[in-house]
């Protein structure tokens, strides 16, 4: 009680709260709670809603230097980058109609970007684009995806509506086979992985989802024969039907005040609240867009990933809600600075329960019922879920026609009928069900990525890989020749996901240029390279029982259960201290822990 003169709150009531309110939610099931998505909805997911029905081909036969598979923005960053280090042999497979990745599949109403568009749309300089406005919306996002792909000519070497199904190394021709589900051999001497790190949907284990008779998707697939209007609004096929949305993610933050101003009724069925804070979009002033200097978007990435990992350089370029999050939980500098480890944590929790005192505060001051307040107050600390930015979710719960039903209790909805969702024992009857309940993030390798990668001697990833991941600076690993991966793993993350995959993508594309100017045939990591990568990583790891062992369940902390490895193992210094790392590893020319032959 001593401290909470000083800071206007408990800090051992908080402690405490934060322990019931995780607590309450974990499951013993953890990550198996989820499923793929079934019946009607696997359906809807197997098929593209964006693209004419029936489309066929001929199975393709041929063989290039590289194969990328997935054509989001990682994808689309490998072919640019490899195009820089003038290698143009390749191809790159898509399970969409289009490139754009997630913003190929994710049309829901109100879909955003959560970072700043400056950080965020990829080569932005490159090709000239100024974004609309600070934060950009899906349908610009996906017509960036188009333009990087006219830009570098990617169309002709891209086979879209074709899903990859397994790698594998083939020792005799040195190449790797590349199958899909359109019957093609495609032969590569070097295969790209860019699969993104959220492209499986999923579905909470609910009993009787397959058996409601209305419609129903996942927001990844959104049906706007069922709703009307596209992911502006105008969502006029609801003004007579009861809707529910299950979740309340980063995901249905968003759609959520779209589904409430067309709806006749929204029900909101919220397991655990997330951070709402406010997010102030504005059109870019062209004026200030045409004074950046060349470079300026490696330099307002660097300084945003720079805010992320506790260092905040003198100037805030980006200055919005997430830079005021990481200064007020970064730890304290020059003479203030904690003489100790305990000391730091102490310092920083306390600064972490002003800061969500502060978001409580906002959802108090905005949702008028009291009891509805409550619920969407969130109980944890500020990282253990994504932090989600949004201006109209909290005033859409003052709307006469939504309803917030809080399913904290049960862990979860318990049950779907024919014409409704049960929860709390009461069954709320609904013309429509949207799962925004995420995407299978877990560390079983083949869960995540949906593609069988088998390696020399036949080895399966999943198996090298049963008892962690081992990787050279993340993206090779051992017995996997030629095999290059982008994304989460042993390596920098960033909140704002395309800086990860260009510095990796440059970096990819580099390792392949440079294994064909050495005319080598195979670049693989040495077993010494990749172990003392391994112990890097294993010596950043926080201590079990660590931060995330103490959050709320979500995909952060594989629900609550495994709280050990997640992030696949982090560079904890950062992205630009992994991009020097990286930068100086290229210019020193050793290739250290990589053989070649
Ligand atoms: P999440 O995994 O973040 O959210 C899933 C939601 O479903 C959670 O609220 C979860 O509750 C809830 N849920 C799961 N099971 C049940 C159940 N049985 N009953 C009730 N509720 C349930 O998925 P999202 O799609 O929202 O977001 C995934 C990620 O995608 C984000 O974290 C972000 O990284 C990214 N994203 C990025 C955006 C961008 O602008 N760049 C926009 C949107 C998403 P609980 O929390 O209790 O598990």
């Amino acid at each position: 009680m001593a401290e909470m003169g000083q800071v206007g709150f408990d800090p051992d009531e908080l402690r405490q709260r934060y322990r019931q309110e995780r607590d309450k939610r974990v499951r013993a099931d953890g990550v198996d709670q989820y499923h793929d998505l079934v019946g009607p909805l696997a359906h809807h997911a197997a098929t593209d809603p964006y693209v004419e029905p029936g489309f066929t081909r001929d199975p393709v036969l041929d063989e290039t230097d590289v194969a990328i598979i997935g054509g989001g923005f990682s994808g689309l960053l490998a072919a640019a980058r490899l195009i820089g280090e003038g290698v143009t042999d390749f191809r790159i497979v898509e399970a969409g109609g289009d490139f754009g990745g997630t913003w190929y599949w994710n049309r829901y109403p109100g879909a955003q970007c959560d970072t700043d568009a400056y950080c965020y749309l990829p080569l932005l300089e490159e090709l000239g684009y100024m974004p609309k406005e600070k934060y950009s919306y899906a349908e610009e996002i996906f017509a960036h995806s188009r333009r990087i792909g006219e830009h570098f000519e990617l169309y002709d070497r891209t086979l879209f509506q074709t899903r990859v199904s397994t790698v594998r190394w083939d020792d005799g021709e040195q190449r790797w086979r590349i199958e899909t589900n359109r019957n093609d051999d495609l032969r590569a001497r070097f295969v790209v992985m860019a699969l993104g790190p959220l492209s499986r949907p999923k579905l909470p284990g609910v009993p009787g989802i397959e058996d409601f008779e209305g419609p129903s998707f996942h927001t990844s697939r959104w049906d706007y024969g069922v709703t009307g209007g596209d992911t502006n609004g105008g969502m006029t096929k609801l003004a007579d039907k009861k809707v529910a949305v299950i979740g309340t993610g980063a995901t249905a933050i968003q759609v959520v005040p779209r589904v409430a101003r067309d709806a006749e009724h929204l029900y909101v069925f919220q397991r655990t609240p997330s951070t709402v804070g406010w997010r102030g979009n504005v059109a870019t002033d062209p004026e200030w867009f045409a004074s950046l200097q060349p470079g300026w978007q490696r330099e307002r990435r660097e300084n945003f990933a720079n805010y992320s990992m506790g260092r905040p350089p003198e100037v805030d370029l980006v200055d919005d809600a997430w830079t005021e999050i990481f200064r007020a939980i970064s730890s304290p500098k020059g003479a203030d600075r904690p003489k100790t480890r305990e000391e730091r944590d102490r310092v920083v929790e306390l600064q972490d329960f002003t800061k969500m005192e502060e978001l409580r505060r906002r959802v108090a001051e905005t949702v008028t019922d009291a009891a509805t307040a409550e619920a969407l107050k969130p109980y944890y600390r500020v990282m253990c879920k994504r932090p989600t930015f949004n201006d109209e979710y909290l005033p859409a719960f003052n709307q006469p026609n939504v309803t917030l039903v809080d399913v904290s209790d049960s862990k979860g909805v318990e049950r779907i009928t024919a014409t409704g969702v049960v929860a709390n024992g009461v069954e709320y009857e609904v013309d429509l069900i949207v799962y925004a309940s995420g995407y299978h993030v877990t560390n079983d390798v083949e869960r995540r990525m949906g593609v069988e990668v088998v390696g020399r001697d036949q080895v399966q990833l999943a198996d090298h890989w049963a008892d962690g991941r081992k990787t050279l600076h993340g993206f090779m690993t051992r017995g996997f020749p030629n095999w290059l991966s982008i994304g989460p793993s042993q390596n920098a993350f960033s909140v704002n996901m395309t800086s990860m995959f260009d510095e990796q993508a440059i970096h990819v594309a580099w390792l392949v240029a440079e294994t064909l100017r050495r005319e080598a045939t195979v670049l693989e990591p040495t077993a010494e390279g990749q172990q003392a990568w391994c112990d890097v990583i294993e010596d950043m790891a926080p201590p079990p029982g660590g931060f995330l062992a103490q959050c709320t369940p979500g995909y952060y902390n594989q629900e609550g259960v495994d709280t050990t490895n997640i992030f696949l193992g982090a560079y904890t210094p950062g992205l630009a201290a992994f991009t020097r790392l990286l930068e100086e590893w290229r210019a020193n020319g050793e290739m250290d822990g990589l053989e070649l032959s």
